[in-house]
């Protein structure tokens, strides 16, 4: 298996420095298969930089930009991580093995109350941030924002943005780092997409623009948007791109552990549109009406009314959380990416549909004779056509998804289901026209999706078979003992006194159990007949629709057991003990 690196030159170096002193030069590199067949995120990425620059250089021209030698694609992501005493997650092998809780009943207080998202940080994990934000900055990133999240020991951080290539590999510092400063404070950093059932899961949050060489960003409304074409131009760009490719945006933040997120009302749901706000939404019904626009709403002025505070002018549009790509003042954020997921694969795919659409766009109107009338013409013809996409209402709701059905809008619930959108005909036209993709490295990446999918669930069944059996069974056995020698005790000691309570409680841990035993008796039947399957579409959609929901059913009566068996004899922490006592 020979193979090739080149060092990335645009990303810098950096020094890791292991707890014993040794020091280790390391070198962003691209990677590539002896038969020339781009292996990693990186090469696809940087490719998809030059196109995205090229495109936009074509386009500026036409706005009389000629002066731009450049333009970079910029991301700022933000990731979500909860953080778990150390010990406690030591007990969990589902937490150690899978990143995730396969079992666990709910404890009787979760997220409802809001009140981590505005309680004040804890000491322990101020202090870990602190040292989190020191370790980064010595590798050159731009630590930022902290805060706490919604989920009870759940947190944030923030860098400042940077190119797409560069803030990719950062990101992937962060994450390792988040591990590595956790240990030192007895802490285990969990970076999965839903660590806990019941509460919010993470995410990684993609602050994306585009800007000149010059300064200028693509993506900015400036003080006038209603009469900035080129502005609006690049805008119906980013919203035509959505649209045609809505299936592989969705597909780019897919993943096993992703799917437990995006549409489980608390990220973003599965169909993708996109947020505008007030001031753009008024801007975009105006040239769909009228073919121009000439109003652009203003913030307004607060008045506290009270003497001691000041008085300010207010955003002109506000944020909405439950859109799954948001513009947000003077970027859009992709919102749907899994927290664990490398960014660079989401960012390739933006990068090269919003060059497409552009290159498309400016196609159309290189020769008009009057460019002006042309463009105008141009943005509501495709701000019409892709109005569909634009959504600034809850994106959580129900009445959300039958709105989004009547407008044709996909709807892809699992990572299963939206793989083959990357093998699609005009997916792989459009990768191979810009030189992102090669057919045969966009149908390797299709396997390896499937065959990572296929893995990851048949490690977290095996991994619920041996807690089952070599933990939940005896513990619960070993408890229920205790209650029959209990009543026997009682019976022998006094006929006067009332065993009841301990019978019935015998009998519902033995129905349970009884109902337990059954279910992972079909776990281990259905996860062993999934080898026969052929590897990929069919043995993922297998893992999906029979392993993953043999695994539900064997968690039901396993939670039920916990409620039942006392706390002492349950053999693992509970989700109360995970999630509160950090
Ligand atoms: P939020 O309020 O959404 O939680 P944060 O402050 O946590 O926002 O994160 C915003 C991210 O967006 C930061 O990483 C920031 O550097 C990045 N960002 C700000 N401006 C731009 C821009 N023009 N292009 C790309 N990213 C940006
Ligand atoms: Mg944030």
């Amino acid at each position: 298996a020979r193979g090739y690196t080149a060092w990335d030159c645009t990303s810098p170096a950096f020094v890791k420095t292991t707890d014993a002193g040794t020091c280790i030069l390391c070198i962003p590199a691209a990677f590539t298969s002896y038969t020339g067949e781009s292996l990693d995120y990186k090469t696809p990425l940087l490719r998809s930089m030059d196109a995205i620059s090229k495109e936009a250089l074509k386009a500026l021209a036409l706005f009389g930009n000629t002066s731009a030698k450049k333009v970079t694609a910029s991301v700022g992501p933000e990731q979500e991580y909860f953080l778990i005493d150390k010990k406690k997650f030591a007990k969990r092998t589902d937490l150690k093995l899978c990143g995730r809780t396969l079992f666990g009943a709910m404890p009787p207080k979760g997220q409802e109350l809001d009140d981590q998202y505005f309680a004040a940080i804890k000491d322990k994990v101020a202090s870990y941030m602190t040292e989190l934000n020191e370790e980064l900055w010595k590798y050159g990133i731009l630590a930022k924002t902290q805060h706490n999240e919604v989920a009870p020991a759940q947190h944030e951080l923030a860098p400042i943005f940077s190119t797409t290539n560069i803030a990719t590999d950062q990101n992937h510092l962060v994450m390792a780092t988040m591990k590595k400063i956790a240990a030192k404070h007895d802490l285990e950093c969990v970076l999965h997409e839903k660590p806990v059932a019941g509460d919010n899961g993470s995410g990684k949050h993609n602050n994306w623009s585009i800007s000149t060489d010059e300064g200028e960003n693509l993506i900015d409304p400036g003080k006038h948007p209603e009469t900035n074409l080129q502005f609006q131009f690049f805008l119906a760009a980013v919203l035509a791109a959505v649209d045609n490719n809505a299936e592989l945006l969705r597909l780019s933040a897919s993943s096993a552990g992703n799917d437990h997120r995006l549409g489980a009302n608390e990220a973003p749901p599965a169909i993708i549109s996109a947020f505008l706000g007030e001031q753009l939404e008024s801007i975009v019904k105006q040239i769909i009406e009228k073919g121009e626009a000439t109003e652009s709403p203003k913030g307004k002025t607060y008045v506290s009314g009270a003497s001691t505070l000041p008085t300010f002018t207010m955003d002109a549009t506000d944020r909405n959380r439950t859109s799954p790509f948001a513009f947000t003042g003077n970027k859009f954020e992709f919102r749907m990416v899994g927290s664990t997921q490398s960014i660079a694969f989401p960012m390739m795919v933006l990068n090269t549909i919003v060059a497409d659409q552009l290159k498309k766009m400016t196609d159309e109107l290189e020769g008009a004779e009057d460019f002006e009338t042309a463009c105008k013409a141009l943005i509501r013809k495709t701000l019409t056509e892709h109005q569909k996409i634009i959504f600034n209402g809850n994106g959580y709701s129900d009445e959300w998804i039958a709105e989004a059905e009547k407008r044709g809008l996909p709807n892809i619930k699992c990572m299963v289901d939206a793989v083959p959108a990357l093998v699609k005909e005009d997916a792989v036209e459009i990768f191979e026209e810009h030189g992102v993709y090669t057919k045969a490295e966009m149908e390797s990446r299709a396997e390896v999706m499937y065959e990572t999918y296929a893995k990851t669930i048949n490690i977290e069944a095996l991994t619920m078979i041996d807690m089952a059996k070599k933990q939940i069974v005896p513990a619960t056995i070993k408890y229920q003992t205790s209650l029959a020698e209990s009543v026997n005790a009682i019976k022998a000691a006094s006929s006067a006194v009332d065993t009841s309570v301990q019978e019935a409680l015998m009998a519902d841990i033995s129905v349970n159990l009884k109902a337990m035993y059954a279910a992972l008796a079909h776990l281990e039947e259905v996860t062993n007949k999934a080898e026969e399957m052929e590897e990929g579409a069919e043995q993922g959609h297998y893992y999906h629709d029979v392993v993953f929901a043999a695994m539900d059913e064997l968690r039901k009566p396993a939670d039920k057991l916990e409620m039942l068996v006392a706390k002492s004899a349950w053999p693992f922490p509970s989700y109360g003990d995970l999630i509160f006592e950090v």
